[in-house]
C-alpha cells in the first residue's frame, strides 16, 4: 500500500507519518555547481524512502496539474507536486502568487490559424471526456464556439483550413443574415462571416479541470503539497526545493509550471526567461435566470474587431454560475496596446490587487452592450484583473532550462507561457512536458524547436 495515497497537506500541516526529517549530506556537487551554489549541506525533508523524488512539479495550475497527472501515471507515489491553492481570502489581503485560471470559463476550440495551437487543442479536447469520467469531476461544456470576423480576413479561412486538418467539426457561414438568423442573441454587421465549431468546442471550467487532474494524480499515488516554492537550487545531480514555510525537498528533476511567475523561480544569475506578462481585465455581466434561459443556446465566441479603437479581439462565455451564486456572462479582450506587468513579482501583486483597468472595462462594456449583444439584460456589471504570459515565439516553452546541460542530464525543466490560449490545451502541454522530463529527451511528433525556451540577459527588459 502506498503510504502517500491520501497525502494532501494543508498549508499548515505536514503528515509526520509520511515525511521524515533526515539529516544527510546532499549528493556531492559537481565542480561547476559548487562555485555557483556554495551552500552547506542542509537537512533533507524526504519521504519515507531515503532517495529523493525523481521529479517534483512546481505550480498546480492548468499545465502543472496536467503534467502531474501524466507523470503520476509513470511515477505513482514517487511524484511530488507543489503549489498553493487559490486564495480563499480577499485578494487585497493575500500574499502569494495569483494565477491565470481563477475563473469559471475558458473557451475550448480547435479552429485556430496556428497549426500547433490547433493540434494541442485537438489532442487535449479529445481527452476531456475520459478525464471527466475517470475523475468524476465535470469541467467541460460542449456548447460550440463561434469565431467571427468582418471580411476580408485571411485568418478566418486559415483557421478553417487548420481546423479541418485537425478534425474540427466546423461550418463556415459567410452571410451575415444567416448568422443573424442562427444566432439571434448576437448582432452581426454587413460583411461579418464566422466559423461555427461544434464537437467538443465550447468551454471548460478551469478550476474544475485542475481539480480533476489533481484527483487523478492523487489516485495514482502522487503526493500533493499545497504550498509555494521560494527557491530551486540545482546541486550536484539534483535540485533542492525550498518552500515558503521553509520545508526542503530534494529531487532528481524539477518541472516548473508556475505560469506568469515561472521566470522568477528559475535558477540562474545571468539570464532570465523571455516571458512577457500582459495585464487583462475581464467584464462579468450578471444576468437573471430568465435572461440565462434566453441565452441557453448561446455558444462561446471570439470576435475580431479591426475597427475598435481599443480592442483587437473580444471573446466571451455564456452565463455560468460563479462561486458567489451569481449567473454571469463573461467577456474579455485583447487590447491593441498591451501593458506588461511582469517585470517583477511586486508589479504582478499590485496589478492583481488593483481591481483591473478602467479603460479596458469601458471598452468591453461598449463592445458587449452596444455592439455584440445590445439586447442583453444585465443586473450588474463588475470587472476582475487577470494576466497572461507570452513567449518570444508564441508557443509555450517546454524545455530543459539548466544552463548548458542537455535534457538528458538537466535537473530543471519548464512548461510555461500560455500565450492567452493554454487553458484548453493544457493537457497536451502537460503531457509533452511530462514525457520530456521522464525520458530526458523530446518525445512528441511536434518539433521541439517550436517549444524551445528563449532567454534574455538579466539586465535587459
Ligand atoms: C482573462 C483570461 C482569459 C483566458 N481565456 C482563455 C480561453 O478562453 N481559452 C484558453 O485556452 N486560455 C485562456 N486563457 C489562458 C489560460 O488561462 C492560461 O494560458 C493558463 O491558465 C496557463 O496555465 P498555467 O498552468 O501555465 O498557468 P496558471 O494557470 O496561472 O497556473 C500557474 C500556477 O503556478 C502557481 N505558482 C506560481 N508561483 C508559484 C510558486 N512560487 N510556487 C508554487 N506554485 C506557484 C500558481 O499558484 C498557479 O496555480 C485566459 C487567460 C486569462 C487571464
Amino acid at each position: 500500500m502506498c503510504m502517500r495515497d491520501s497525502f494532501q497537506l494543508s498549508p499548515h500541516t505536514r503528515p509526520p507519518h509520511v515525511v521524515l526529517f533526515l539529516y544527510m549530506a546532499p549528493p556531492p556537487p559537481a565542480a561547476a555547481d559548487q562555485e555557483e551554489h556554495p551552500a552547506p549541506p542542509l537537512p533533507l525533508l524526504l519521504p519515507s524512502s531515503t532517495s529523493p523524488f525523481p521529479v517534483i512539479v512546481i505550480g498546480l495550475g492548468l499545465v502543472g496539474s496536467a503534467a502531474a497527472r501524466h507523470l503520476s501515471a509513470a511515477l505513482g507515489s514517487s511524484l511530488l507536486a507543489i503549489g498553493p491553492p487559490e486564495p480563499s481570502i480577499s485578494w487585497a489581503d493575500y500574499n502569494g502568487p495569483f494565477a491565470s485560471h481563477y475563473d469559471q470559463g475558458r473557451l475550448a476550440r480547435i479552429s485556430d490559424p496556428d497549426p500547433v495551437w490547433a493540434a494541442m487543442a485537438a489532442r487535449s479536447m479529445a481527452r476531456y471526456s475520459a478525464l471527466e469520467q475517470a475523475s468524476g469531476i465535470r469541467f467541460h461544456e460542449a456548447i460550440g464556439s463561434l469565431r467571427v470576423s468582418p471580411l476580408p480576413d485571411g485568418s478566418l479561412y486559415q483557421s478553417l483550413q487548420v481546423g479541418r486538418q485537425q478534425g474540427a467539426q466546423q461550418e463556415l457561414i459567410e452571410d451575415h443574415n444567416v448568422l443573424q438568423e442562427k444566432f439571434p442573441c448576437f448582432r452581426f454587421e454587413t460583411g461579418d462571416a464566422a466559423i461555427m465549431e461544434r464537437g467538443a468546442a465550447g468551454y471548460i471550467n478551469p478550476r474544475n479541470m485542475v481539480s480533476a487532474q489533481l484527483a487523478l494524480a492523487q489516485k495514482n499515488g502522487a503526493c500533493i503539497v499545497h504550498e509555494g516554492v521560494r527557491e530551486i537550487v540545482p546541486i550536484g545531480y539534483g535540485v533542492r526545493i525550498v518552500t515558503w514555510k521553509g520545508q526542503i525537498f530534494w529531487a532528481r528533476k524539477a518541472l516548473v509550471c508556475a505560469g506568469i511567475y515561472s521566470k522568477f523561480l528559475l535558477p540562474g544569475r545571468t539570464r532570465v526567461l523571455d516571458l512577457t506578462v500582459h495585464a487583462r481585465t475581464v467584464l462579468l455581466a450578471e444576468v437573471g435566470s430568465e435572461e440565462a434561459e434566453r441565452l441557453r443556446t448561446m455558444p462561446t465566441f471570439i470576435w475580431h474587431l479591426p475597427k475598435n479603437p481599443y480592442l483587437n479581439w473580444a471573446y466571451g462565455c455564456p452565463p455560468v454560475k460563479y462561486p458567489d451564486g451569481r449567473l454571469a456572462l463573461k467577456v474579455g479582450g485583447t487590447a491593441w496596446e498591451a501593458v506588461d506587468v511582469g517585470h517583477c513579482e511586486a508589479d504582478l501583486d499590485s496589478w492583481f490587487k488593483g481591481g483591473g483597468d478602467k479603460a479596458e472595462r469601458a471598452a468591453l462594456e461598449d463592445v458587449l452592450l452596444r455592439q455584440l449583444m445590445p439586447g442583453l439584460q444585465t443586473r450588474s456589471l463588475s470587472c476582475k484583473p487577470c494576466a497572461v504570459s507570452f513567449t518570444a515565439h508564441g508557443r509555450p516553452y517546454i524545455d530543459s532550462v539548466d544552463g548548458e546541460r542537455p535534457a538528458s542530464t538537466a535537473r530543471v525543466f519548464v512548461a510555461a507561457g500560455g500565450c492567452g490560449a493554454a487553458a484548453k490545451s493544457a493537457d497536451e502541454i502537460g503531457r509533452m512536458a511530462a514525457l520530456l522530463v521522464l525520458n530526458g529527451r523530446w518525445v512528441s511528433d511536434m518539433d521541439p524547436m517550436m517549444f524551445r525556451a528563449v532567454f534574455k540577459t538579466k539586465s535587459s527588459k
